[in-house]
């Protein structure tokens, strides 16, 4: 399952393996692809594989931000642009 890159740290999540369950952020990092910059999110209890992120482009955090104003990322600590 592909997880929004955006808003994931402070979505929901739960493990159908073990159970878990919290924020996005609690998630751990399993797999980086550093071709595809895609990053696996694995169970912080278990190490089940959740989901993962794909980083997105500069011009698609531009068009993000503008169409999504004021909302929080859980990235708000980090300058995306
Ligand atoms: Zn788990």
């Amino acid at each position: 399952m592909q997880v929004n890159f955006f808003t994931f740290k402070l979505d929901d999540f739960v493990c159908t393996k073990c159970g878990w369950g919290g924020k996005g952020a609690e998630l751990k990092n399993g797999d980086f692809s550093e071709t595809h910059f895609i990053c696996d999110l694995d169970c912080p209890s278990c190490f089940e594989h959740i989901g993962f992120w794909q980083a997105p482009l500069r011009k698609e955090v531009e068009k993000w931000k503008i169409e999504h104003p004021g909302v929080k990322t859980g990235w708000d600590d980090l300058d995306m642009t």
